[in-house]
């Protein structure tokens, strides 16, 4: 019988010490993409298997190799192993290409893949997505483009590098297809098994195959670039010129080809450059939305992996900025106090501000000492004499200052004041700070 008390391999945990990481990143996501004017969306955890079939890519590695899928009644599901195609699925069954253009949209959300489990790469991961519809600029490209930089920026990650390539455009991919497939049938003997299978319908698909054996035959294939055609060529020059005009640094690699299917024009990755770790990766997908069944539609997005981005903010000793939010903790001995602190700390919440209380039964000491290992900015303890004279004392845990304040709606006052006082003293603080690091 399997281990319950393990979770799954390939899955994680978060901790309470580790949640703030996780909102901080998901609350930057948000922010950045309502910078750009994107508006969040949400998608089942499952969809019918045949929408990523048809979506990923039957000849992809993730659908050959790495959906989960179940069966239920009559019907076949796979957990989303990426959000791209149920975007577009989102789109067409609530007829949102009816708005007006371009529909700017993003997701923070679970992907599922069996995949083997490593650094990096799990079988539940998640991924912030962004996706652009109804334009086929090269200016959209670059804005794309721009906004998972500025998302880099704003989270204070360094050291990436940006790399661009075009992959053409399904009338240009014909003869690059062809180029490939001789290329690779007269390399056939060396391909892992799913390479050979793929040789007749997507030659394509073996740039991206994972194994040594067969990236290093890919290394000599014949490239995109040489291939595509007129148009397309000048789309992926125009990107590059928006993106030098916006002072974004990239090269061109003629290698990238995504490991999705649906991708044509521009595709592009952001990887860090110490551990060669890709942390996004987006592009065009023009010809996905017809594909799918919906009217023609030029799109283009990314994703980057949070698990990825942590593990980069982590390295490079990136803050996370939490909010501490723990305010006061009122500790109490005995039934009326601990009504009386019930009763105040539900005006302090009411009020917005964070209140807490002995819910264990401790001892006096053990409940201070409590508040203090979980970093309460300020205590207020209530015994008997407290409940008789209706005061307290307010303590600052941090300076040991201690207030006097009634046990009544008066404290929601005080309490206010202290907070403001404490805010305006770490302001300074920074100001000071800011001036000696200036001088
Ligand atoms: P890779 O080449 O690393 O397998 P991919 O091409 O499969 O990546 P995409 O499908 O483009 O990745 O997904 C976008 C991002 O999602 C990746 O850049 C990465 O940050 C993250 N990601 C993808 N697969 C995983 C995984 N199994 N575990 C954690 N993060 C992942
Ligand atoms: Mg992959």
């Amino acid at each position: 019988m399997a281990n319950i008390l393990k979770a799954p391999r390939g899955t994680m945990d978060v901790l309470p010490d580790k949640i703030d990481k996780w909102t901080y990143i998901e609350y930057t996501a948000r922010e950045t993409a309502n910078l750009f004017g994107f508006k969040e969306i949400r998608f089942p955890t499952f969809e019918s298997i045949d929408l990523f079939r048809r979506g990923v890519g039957e000849t992809t590695d993730v659908v050959q190799k790495e959906m989960f899928t179940f069966t239920h009644g009559n019907s076949n599901f796979a957990l989303r192993p990426e959000g791209t195609a149920s975007t577009v699925r989102l789109v067409l069954s609530n007829g949102l290409y009816n708005d007006p253009m371009p529909l700017k949209l993003f997701y923070i959300t679970s992907c599922f893949r069996g995949e083997r489990p490593q650094a990096g790469r799990l079988r539940e991961f998640h991924q912030f997505g962004v996706e652009l519809f109804g334009t086929a600029e090269p200016s959209a490209d670059a804005e794309i483009i721009l906004l998972a930089k500025t998302m880099f920026n704003n989270l204070g990650i360094k050291g990436l590098r940006l790399e661009i390539n075009s992959i053409g455009c399904p009338n240009c991919r014909k003869d690059y297809q062809n180029a490939l497939r001789e290329y690779f049938t007269s390399k056939q003997d060396g391909l892992c098994d799913t390479c050979k299978s793929r040789l007749g319908r997507n030659p394509m698909r073996i740039l991206d195959c994972k194994s040594p054996e067969c990236q290093k035959i890919a290394e000599a294939a014949p490239k995109v670039t040489d291939y595509i055609c007129d148009d397309c060529r000048t789309h992926f020059e125009a990107v590059q010129n928006q993106l030098k005009n916006l002072n974004v640094d990239f090269i061109v690699n003629t290698s990238i080809v995504r490991g999705l299917d649906y991708y044509t024009r521009t595709v592009f990755e952001f990887i860090d450059e110490k551990r060669g770790l890709t942390l996004c990766g987006g592009g065009r997908y023009d010809g996905l939305v017809s594909q799918l069944g919906g009217p023609e539609l030029p799109a283009l997005g990314f994703a980057m992996g949070l698990e990825r981005l942590i593990m980069t903010m982590d390295e490079q000793g990136c803050s996370y900025e939490t909010e501490q939010n723990k305010t006061v903790y009122f500790a109490t001995i005995g039934d009326a106090a601990s009504k009386k602190a019930a009763e105040l700390a539900l005006k302090l919440r009411t009020e917005g501000i964070s209140a807490e209380y002995d819910l264990v039964g401790r001892s006096m000491k053990a409940q201070m000492k409590y508040a203090n290992r979980k970093g309460f900015a300020f205590t207020v303890a209530i015994g008997d004499n407290e409940l008789n004279s209706n005061t307290a004392e307010l303590k600052n845990m941090q300076t040991g200052e201690t207030i006097p304040v009634t046990l009544d709606d008066k404290i929601i006052e005080a309490i206010d004041n202290a907070i403001v006082k404490e805010t305006m003293k770490e302001l300074e603080e920074t100001i000071e700070k800011d001036k000696i690091f200036n001088s």
